[in-house]
């Protein structure tokens, strides 16, 4: 895992901001940012040839997840402030032997699957008890659990969880999302979502 030192998304009250919607007058110090993952101070590198960036302000030691971190958390905002997660194929399936010994299967389409569909509700930081997905999002009566990995993945551990009860869950990810996104490549990466 290699992690960028350029940090595309800052914190300005419990907001992501992308270095691209700072004004000219915020930048350097006055960006009024902190890391998504250390919570130090950021400066807004705006310079004329390279692609803006926020980096940590001098004398900081800096952390090394500040990139991937900020990304994390601006997919979550940006599924909870439009109401739309990329909601895939949902099967009910029941399979059951009659009294000749044939097996049966019957299915039901739930929900058809859609890239960018409208939920009615989208929470973040809910917690089912030992399980905390990154938000809860409500289609109707479904409740549908979405985690975003950039880089930590459900393991088979926590899927072992999930299943045990009954818990329907989509996994969105970014890994491979490029570390110097602007906004419109995240947006296209969330609701791009690529069915197993
Ligand atoms: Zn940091």
């Amino acid at each position: 895992m290699t992690y960028s030192a350029k940090i595309p998304y800052g914190l300005r009250q419990d907001r992501l901001v992308h270095i691209s919607q700072l004004t000219p007058a915020e930048r350097g110090d006055r960006c009024g940012c902190v890391c998504p993952e250390c919570r130090t101070q950021l400066i807004a590198k705006m310079g004329k040839i390279v692609r803006h960036y926020f980096a940590h302000a001098p004398g900081i030691r800096p952390c090394a997840g500040g990139a991937e971190t900020g990304i994390h958390l601006a997919a979550k905002q940006l599924i909870a402030d439009r109401k739309e997660a990329p909601i895939p194929l949902l099967l009910a399936q029941i399979e059951g032997m009659d009294t000749d010994g044939y097996k049966h299967t019957e299915s039901k389409v739930i929900f058809p699957g859609c890239d960018r569909q409208s939920v009615d509700d989208a929470k973040l930081e809910f917690s089912l008890g030992d399980i905390r997905p990154d938000l809860i999002v409500t289609l109707g009566q479904v409740e549908i659990l979405v985690e975003v990995a950039v880089t930590h993945y459900i393991d088979a551990e926590k899927l072992q969880r999930l299943e045990s009860r009954g818990l329907r869950c989509i996994e969105i990810d970014l890994g491979d999302i490029p570390r110097d996104l602007i906004p419109a490549d995240l947006e296209e990466h969330v609701f791009n979502y690529h069915r197993a």
